[in-house]
């Protein structure tokens, strides 16, 4: 149903449906029949490639895989994704250069894809890690060249952050820069972010900003 609502409204469905899951879950109004087919829906914009496209046949892209997977874990159906596709296709999309992400195969890097890119691998360690428990330490990113990127390059002199040097700084990248950094950042609240996600919440305090779950 909700499918439909979006396909007719003309959105790109990969995002219509991330918004619409988000707001049913956060709003507690979500049914399985609300969603039923979504998952298949998005599954069918997987591209050769690996990643997501916004509609099926579209060019995979950052943002669309972002949406895109995280979707299939709000739903549970991550099982339906070819994740070592999504994941060869994510880290290809770092640039051995610049050390930023792009978000479209064969197309220049962009600091908001630190956000975008970036998000989706502490999600596909934690789906790894229900087949194997140390996938859940493993960073599939160069951590400090994303960094570098962000700090040397994207950093406007006036404030605020750009796409790539050259640019001018809006809002938009400036906060998903600085959402991509804290990414890259916070291995530890991610960590724990995981065990409280999977419901295993043994939680202990072994010093400044280091947690231990088990
Ligand atoms: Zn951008």
């Amino acid at each position: 149903m909700v499918l439909l609502l979006f396909t007719r409204v003309g959105s790109k469905i990969s995002v219509g449906a991330y918004c619409a899951i988000s707001i049913a879950k956060l709003t507690n109004t979500y049914t399985e029949a609300l969603f039923d087919k979504t998952a298949e829906w998005i599954i069918s914009c997987q591209t050769y490639e690996g990643g997501f496209g916004g509609c099926p046949g579209m060019e995979a892209h950052g943002g669309y895989a972002f949406c895109a997977l995280a979707s299939l874990a709000l739903l549970n159906k991550t099982s339906l994704c070819d994740m070592d596709a999504l994941l060869r296709w994510c880290v290809n999309r770092q640039m051995a250069l610049e050390g930023g992400f792009q978000g479209r195969t064969n197309k220049l890097v962009d600091g908001c894809y630190s956000f975008w890119q970036g998000a989706a691998f502490p999600i596909i360690s934690l789906i790894l890690s229900q087949e194997s428990k140390e996938m859940i330490e493993t960073v599939f990113f160069n951590q400090s060249a994303l960094q570098e990127y962000i700090m040397i390059c994207c950093q406007a002199v006036e404030g605020g952050l750009v796409d790539k040097p050259g640019k001018y700084r809006d809002i938009y990248h400036t906060c998903y820069t600085l959402s991509g950094l804290s990414i890259l950042n916070n291995i530890h609240l991610r960590k724990l972010l995981t065990c409280l996600v999977q419901k295993r919440i043994k939680l202990c305090t072994r010093g400044k900003g280091e947690f231990s779950c088990n």
